[in-house]
């Protein structure tokens, strides 16, 4: 009985619905005859209705320069400068050979300002509205998110970045994705040594504006062959809500270990740990309790894992340097800082991948770098050849729609051909 209810229901609904469409078609057919062509609408501006003027930052170019020409005051230049560098816009420079609108009233032959509009990148533009005071927003241009796969090999003398930067041709994505797939397998795989023969495949979304890509938005899937070892990784929420979301392995186990592989962004090790090296500086024979690893002056530093900094202090030796405990087993020391990042003091709880500080060479150091020292029981170690306990598994009741979810896509991934390393051969050689 409900049934038909809710069935019958429909069909009323079908029957009107139909009804809609035809009226909809015959005014379609009307407007086509009469309506003048469309007016031009340009970042949310009706062009027609303005005035419209094109300009060019040029050399060494203020806001004055931009402004005064049309009718505004210094004191409003400065409003409108000062509201546009707010962190929320982040518009402090105007950049030589950037394009922007002025807007006037149709007919002024002054050519006082109504509206600027100026584009920050190919996605964001930064609105000046003159019209009652002074008024600035960012806004941004509608886009589109495609998912799409990349792969890539390893080859001697390149890096994870060389081979994704051969694909997306932007230096920009190949950061981005360079970052995501690092921080997915930051605690299984040890991006400063990686080797020829090891391989990726990467499931992601691609942002892009008017047909062309600007950003990754972000990695849903992941597969990454180092040594001969297979590494999976898949996106999933454990709850409906979406609030428990991870990284899991084709076991269901959690990515996320104790401790990073590293303290910074992967670059180069410039002297591993050993009991016994000859020391740069002072010139020496002397044990290296640490691993250096080469950054560029500034590289953001993170912490390994959670715990509590115990000295965020300056010897001669050390330089600045932030030492943590994680609990009673493991303790942290990162060295040569160029500074501390905000809030970094003793007796502060950071979290795993928080920024503590920057690369720099003070102390005893030649170049750039962070040396990275760690201590388990009181005792200094090697983390590169310490094995960590592995995460928990997710709950068993959660496993087999978890199996289910990724079978579909490990298949895909399973099935997709590496793009092989383009090994530039220069003429002749
Ligand atoms: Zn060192």
């Amino acid at each position: 009985m409900q049934k038909w209810i809710v069935l019958s229901g429909i069909i009323v609904f079908l029957a009107f619905s139909c009804g809609d469409n035809q009226t909809s078609e015959e005014q379609v057919i009307i407007q086509d005859t009469v309506l003048p062509p469309p007016p031009v609408v340009e970042y949310g501006f009706t062009l027609d209705s303005f005035q419209v003027i094109r300009d060019t930052i040029e050399d060494n170019w203020t806001m004055s320069h931009m402004f005064a020409p049309y009718g505004v005051s210094q004191w409003h230049i400065n409003i409108a400068a000062e509201k546009a560098a707010d962190s929320l816009i982040g518009l402090r420079y105007v950049k030589e050979g950037d394009p922007f609108l002025i807007l006037a009233e149709i007919g002024d032959t002054a050519k006082n300002v109504q509206y600027c509009v100026y584009p920050k990148n190919r996605v964001e533009y930064v609105i000046f509205d003159f019209t009652d005071s002074v008024f600035v927003e960012k806004k941004a241009k509608p886009h589109e998110e495609t998912e799409r796969m990349i792969s890539g090999e390893i080859v001697q003398n390149s890096n994870l970045t060389f081979a994704l930067d051969q694909q997306l041709k932007d230096i920009n994505m190949t950061g981005e994705m360079a970052e995501y797939v690092a921080g997915v397998f930051a605690w299984t795989i040890d991006f400063f040594r990686l080797y020829p023969g090891d391989e990726f495949k990467v499931v992601y979304t691609e942002k892009s504006v008017d047909g062309e890509p600007y950003a990754i938005g972000g990695i849903s899937s992941a597969w990454f062959k180092h040594q001969g070892h297979e590494f999976y990784a898949f996106k999933y929420s454990l709850d409906s809500t979406g609030t428990k979301i991870g990284f899991f392995n084709e076991e269901g186990k959690e990515m996320r270990r104790p401790f990073l592989m590293a303290p910074v962004q992967f670059s180069r090790i410039s002297s591993g740990f050993s009991g016994r090296r000859f020391h740069p500086v002072q010139k020496r024979w002397k044990a290296h309790l640490g691993t250096d690893y080469a950054a560029p002056h500034g590289t953001p530093i993170w912490a390994t894992a959670n715990g509590t900094v115990i000295a965020a202090s300056y010897t001669s030796g050390n330089g600045n340097y932030v030492k943590i405990k994680h609990d009673e087993t493991y303790t942290t020391q990162y060295l040569h800082m160029s500074g501390f990042a905000s809030g970094i003091k003793k007796g502060v709880f950071v979290e795993q991948g928080q920024v503590i500080g920057y690369v720099g060479s003070t102390g005893l150091a030649t170049g750039p770098h962070v040396c990275y020292r760690f201590w388990k029981n009181g005792k200094q170690i090697n983390h590169r050849a310490e094995k960590f306990p592995s995460s928990v598994p997710m709950e068993d009741s959660l496993l087999p729609d978890y199996m289910q979810y990724i079978q579909p896509i490990r298949a895909r991934i399973d099935s997709m051909p590496v793009t092989p390393y383009i090994v530039d051969v220069e003429e002749g050689a």
